[in-house]
């Protein structure tokens, strides 16, 4: 399986990504940029409405399909599906998942994958179990070969960054529970600095708002799979629902994805240096760049990069407030991905869905500051980290 995927691929990444296969889309004149066939219906030849390859955009769109083969493409999946939003492709890979069967998954989510996996335990009798997945005994004590259907990991995940070793997880789940799906989320690395296919996972997802798109002016969704029989599934789901991405949105995701490489080089460089200083400053930054992570030399054999997403502990709640909020450069805001940097305060913001004492439970610090970096000088988002945490009162070493 993944010797035919590798073989697909002739070019590195960063060539991959730039190169839109013309053959994907079958333009009458030849246009560069992938046409936005903005269209609800198609016509047909034949009376019996045969005949056109496409008939109605909810089953088909040739701006999507350009898009889907591309990020197949890039992604070594037998077959990539782009939908409204990542957790629409969560919701995608859920509906996989039937009443009575597991889904064990990790216990330091993203907020909404945390929203939605709770809802699907209330609503559709399907148990959740939230373990530590840096732990693959974890995993593996809860997997039941009849009952565990989803095996769902995010690594790193967000906000502690903390890694899986997910070709390790794929193994066992594979080797203890065939009838279950290896999942991950690989929306914090993007198919740049991270391929779980390869690992033996099953099916991929991102969250196309951020990376892939890069400049936080589109929602999307992207689900990746190894298998036809899963993509089949996929399909008649999508199909069904209504999800797939609308014609314009799929132009600009193609649109976005090609600057990928260029985009993550300069943000995980920057990353870097801002993780060294915030380290030099004696505050506990977790970021797999950096030698101090417990886990830094499995996520070097699992990903090309540590990305540039980090977060740091200041042991004082108002204290990281205020750091916050005396940022300029820095917005604050959810999500990251976009070439703009912005920092936040998960607990308050994006992953405040999570109650309270679960949150607790989990050891998310309340005073946890997450940096999303971008493509500006880095001498300046330097520059305004300093000045930010003058203003709250730190001594700045420099
Ligand atoms: C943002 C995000 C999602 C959800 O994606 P949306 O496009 O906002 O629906 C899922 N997982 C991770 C890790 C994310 O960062």
């Amino acid at each position: 399986m993944a010797d035919d995927n590798s073989s697909t691929s002739k070019y590195n990444i960063a060539t991959e990504l730039v190169f839109i296969d013309s053959e994907a889309v079958k333009d009458n004149y030849n246009a560069a940029s992938v046409p936005i066939y903005q269209t609800a219906t198609f016509k047909q030849r034949e009376a019996d409405g045969s005949g056109g390859e496409y008939d109605y955009s909810r089953s088909g769109n040739p701006t999507r399909t350009a898009v889907e083969a591309h990020l197949a493409k890039i992604m070594k999946a037998e077959r990539a599906f782009v939908v409204s939003t990542g957790m629409t492709a969560l919701d995608v890979i859920l509906r996989l998942v039937k009443t009575g069967q597991e889904i064990i998954t990790g216990d330091d989510l993203y907020g909404g994958t945390n929203r939605l996996l709770t809802y699907v335990s209330q609503y559709n009798g399907v148990k959740v179990h939230n373990v530590d997945t840096t732990d693959v005994v974890q995993i593996e004590q809860r997997l039941d070969p009849v009952k565990t259907r989803l095996v769902l990991l995010e690594s790193p995940t967000n906000p502690l960054i903390k890694i899986a070793d997910v070709r390790r997880v794929a193994d066992r789940v594979h080797q203890l529970c065939p009838s279950a799906l290896v999942v991950v989320d690989n929306t914090m690395m993007s198919p740049y600095l991270q391929n779980t296919l390869d690992m033996g996972v099953d099916i991929e997802y991102h969250s196309g708002t951020k990376y892939l798109s890069g400049h936080h002016d589109l929602m999307a969704g992207v689900i990746g799979c190894r298998s036809a029989q899963v993509a089949e599934q996929l399909y008649f789901v999508i199909n069904s629902n209504g999800s797939g991405l609308g014609a314009f949105d799929c132009w600009l995701l193609l649109r976005g994805v090609k600057t990928l490489a260029i985009r993550m080089e300069k943000q995980q460089s920057n990353a870097i240096l801002i993780a060294d200083f915030l380290e030099a400053q004696g505050f506990r930054v977790h970021y797999p760049g950096l030698q101090s992570h417990p886990r830094y030399e499995l996520h070097k054999s699992l990903a090309s990069g540590p990305g540039a997403v980090l977060s740091f502990e200041t042991g004082d709640v108002a204290l990281s407030e205020r750091i916050v909020e005396a940022a300029r450069l820095w917005s604050i805001s959810v999500s990251f991905g976009c070439v703009n940097s912005l920092i936040s305060m998960p607990c308050k913001m994006s992953h405040s869905s999570i109650p309270a004492e679960v949150r607790k439970q989990r050891q998310l610090p309340e005073d946890l500051i997450r940096l999303c970096v971008g493509i500006e000088h880095v001498d300046d988002l330097i520059g305004d980290l300093t000045n930010a945490l003058q203003k709250a009162g730190v001594q700045v070493k420099h």
